[in-house]
């Protein structure tokens, strides 16, 4: 599966003796991509944007972007 770093400057990390290094890294071993999970990693088909990215507008919408793409 393809996964997608947590921010811009973590751009590689190590998973046992395998070090995987970009913004999105193609994981075969399941092992490896569920220990990537737990650092922040997530999967490439959620769109690209992580949940802890979101924000909540004052009237409780959720975006991926500061500006409220509903009350814009
Ligand atoms: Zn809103």
């Amino acid at each position: 599966m393809k996964l997608v770093s947590p921010d811009r400057g973590c751009v590689e990390a190590d998973v046992g003796t395998k070090r995987y290094k970009g913004r999105i890294i193609e994981v075969s071993d399941a092992t490896h991509a569920a220990a990537l999970k737990e650092i922040g990693y997530f999967p490439a088909s959620v769109g690209g944007v992580a949940r802890s990215r979101e924000h909540v507008c004052p009237n409780g919408h959720r975006n991926y972007f500061v500006t409220c793409g509903r009350c814009a």
